[in-house]
């Protein structure tokens, strides 16, 4: 099958596209031939070599819809669409995994990372790590909802983000305007701070009551706040926005460093900081039900998987305006 392999971190072409031998069933397993798989900022974060390398010849990709090809079941015939996304397996056997928080589990499988993911035309998945996708969505619109949408949504819980609080999304992405129809549907006020004219413009249009550049400060004390950019900076700033007793959830797997900040008056008066780390397959199916209930419907910019290289690098410089998508 073809398939694009990471071969080259810390150059300037990371992927190879070239031909590898398609994968065999196993038991727990069901082979998908991909639909579609989004590329998302962790995709970069992989093949730049700011994530500990887990596997040499890896295929990335964890935005993954695909089609049941083989190994199915009773409850996943062939033919079934299903979504993958970046947890595709736990031991569920250790500490956070019997305590309802498999995001943390101690054996986690990363799609894309510790094992192979969807930047090829087939991809074998562990069963009970699928998600059955609405029929209403088609497969290049329903891809960065997998990640960047669940994700964005598990940071909204992560923030504890109450219906109609004022709630701030500190730089923009395919995350942060996935987010904004979820909190408006909740009723709440948002406000975001990015730099680019095109993100603030994108922010604007979606409804955002209030957008204002890096430098700007939102015009009321923020409830909860959301970061979506790779910079600890960025987090100071969203702190630095709060309220008393709130919170900042940091939606970044990677952040360049934290700066020191001043405690007395910025974490002072029982604000937080948290970390936002991977999902829980309760994030998936809450997420997805309220995307299809909402008819969240991303803007996409569509690459074919020898334009994988493409794809990351739209995603490096943010030239699109819409979530990379490859479909093979
Ligand atoms: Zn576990
Ligand atoms: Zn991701």
């Amino acid at each position: 099958m073809k398939a694009a392999i990471l071969n080259a971190r810390k150059a300037e072409v990371h992927l190879k596209v070239g031909e590898v031998p398609r994968p065999e069933v196993k038991a727990g397993h069901v082979l998908l031939r991909v639909l579609a798989c989004g590329v998302c900022r962790t995709d970069l974060h992989i093949a730049e070599g700011d994530l500990p390398v887990l596997r040499e010849g890896l295929i990335p990709g964890h935005q993954i819809v695909g089609e049941v090809v083989e190994g199915a079941s009773a409850a996943l015939e062939v033919g079934s669409r299903v979504g993958v996304s970046w947890m595709g397996g736990t031991d569920g056997d250790c500490f956070f995994c019997k305590h309802a928080m498999e995001n943390l589990c101690d054996h986690p499988v990363f799609t894309g990372y510790s094992v192979n993911g969807g930047y090829a035309e087939y991809v074998l998945v562990r069963e009970d790590f699928t998600h059955l996708l609405p029929k209403e969505l088609d497969a290049t619109h329903v891809a960065p909802l997998l990640c960047a949408g669940i994700i964005g949504f598990r940071s909204l819980r992560v923030a504890g983000v109450q219906p109609g609080e004022s709630v701030g999304l500190f730089g923009f992405g395919s995350s942060a305007t996935l987010a904004i129809p979820v909190l408006q549907s909740w009723g709440c006020k948002v406000y975001v701070v990015t730099r680019g004219a095109e993100h603030r413009a994108t922010a604007e249009r979606l409804g955002a009551t209030w957008v204002g550049d890096e430098d700007a400060r939102a015009p009321v004390a923020l409830d909860r706040a959301v970061t979506f950019a790779p910079s600890g900076k960025v987090v100071v700033d969203a702190l630095s926005s709060l309220r008393k007793g709130g919170v900042v959830a940091i939606n970044a797997i990677h952040l360049d460093q934290m700066p020191a900040f001043n405690y007395d008056t910025l974490l002072w008066g029982e604000r937080q900081i948290r970390s936002v780390a991977n999902m829980t397959r309760a994030d998936a199916t809450d997420f997805l039900k309220i995307a299809q209930e909402l008819k969240i419907q991303p803007r996409v910019s569509v690459f074919s998987l020898e334009d994988a290289n493409k794809a990351l690098l739209a995603v490096k410089n943010e030239t699109e305006d819409g979530s990379a998508v490859i479909v093979p």
